[in-house]
């Protein structure tokens, strides 16, 4: 098997107490079957805890928050599960959470997940750009239905999309139009079925100025909140308060908005091999950018300064709102 992760993927661990903004609160955790029947079969004090805080969700098996809080998650911010019956007792949400994984046949990828604040720590601080590196393991490819004229295709022009994105000569908001450009494109290419014409009609796009496309603008529909900081800030966003003025007035901004850019394009460009639904993806990475870009203009405005952990923070905000709850996702991934 292909492993395919960011250079910083194995650096990361969870920071537990340290964490400024716990995942062990404001969201619910679903238990996966399993780790809900060791629950259950759980003895002592800790098994009567268990049981008093599963219950049903529809068809999943969550912990009851208390107070928004995971009803684990201790006075220090630490994991009382964890503590009492060992890291092999967390179930799959605790476990996997804050990494991603996507299977195309032989090739994984990994991520992590930018609403966690030490994997936007590692991810976002490097000035440097983003790398990704490649590895084997054992184990076999999963059964698929890619065509692989369109995976290749795909993850080519991906590669001359990181490319672009980082090439810092261009500013960054045509970087986010030439990828508006080249989503357009590919997705037309796709529609076609001309599977093996995408890296070149891809890369023309991304070669090319595209000073007149217009970047997708944020929806106005209303979305779903897990705590109350977006929603405060997005009723007292001016129109105004744009990435042009951002990068303007705080040109240092670019290099976290670049990586957020390159870690959108990398967690979400490849997903169209099987869906063929490129578009909606790469508006999405736009729609994201635009939002942080935009909280931190305001940030600027309000507070005349932005530091690079405020910026951090806003990309792990809009990542925590909109990457997890798949009914924002959709907003923010419409074509129109
Ligand atoms: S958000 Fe990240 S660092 Fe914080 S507790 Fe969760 S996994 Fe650990």
């Amino acid at each position: 098997m292909q492993i395919m992760e960011p250079a910083v993927y194995e650096a990361f661990h969870c920071i537990g107490g340290d964490c400024t903004d716990t995942c062990c609160a404001a969201w619910e955790v679903v238990v996966d079957p399993e780790s809900a029947e060791k629950y259950r079969q759980a003895g002592g004090a800790i098994g009567e805890r268990l049981r008093a805080v599963m219950e049903q969700d529809g068809e999943d098996t969550v912990f009851r928050l208390q107070n928004g809080r995971c009803p684990f998650l201790n006075q220090e911010n630490l994991c009382d599960l964890y503590i009492e019956l060992g890291e092999a007792s967390l179930c799959a949400t605790c476990t996997k959470y804050p990494r991603f994984t996507h299977v195309y046949g032989g090739v994984t990828e990994r991520g992590l997940s930018l609403s966690c604040p030490e994997a936007a720590r590692l991810l976002l601080n490097p000035t440097e750009p983003m790398t990704f590196v490649t590895h084997t393991e054992e184990g076999f490819p999963e059964p698929n239905a890619l065509n692989p004229t369109l995976y290749f295709s795909l993850r080519k022009v991906r590669a001359a999309v990181f490319e672009m994105l980082q090439n810092r000569t261009l500013p960054l908001e045509e970087r986010a139009r030439r990828l508006c450009a080249a989503g357009e494109a590919v997705q037309k290419t796709i529609n076609r079925r001309h599977y093996a014409q995408i890296d070149s009609i891809g890369r023309k796009c991304l070669q090319a100025d595209a000073q007149t496309v217009s970047l997708p603008e944020l929806p106005e529909k209303q979305l779903d909140f897990l705590t109350e900081t977006l929603p405060r800030h997005l009723k007292t966003l001016l129109p105004e308060d744009t990435p042009g003025a951002l990068l303007a007035s705080c040109p240092e901004a670019a290099v976290m908005l670049e990586h957020f850019l390159v870690y959108g394009v990398y967690r979400y460009w490849m997903e169209a091999a099987y869906d063929r639904q490129l578009l909606p993806k790469v508006r999405l990475c736009v729609r994201l950018y635009r939002l942080a870009a935009s909280l931190a203009a305001q940030r600027v405005r309000e507070e005349s300064g932005l530091s690079k952990e405020e910026l951090r923070k806003i990309i792990s905000l809009c990542c925590k709102e909109i990457e997890h709850c798949s009914e924002n996702l959709e907003i923010f991934s419409a074509v129109r």
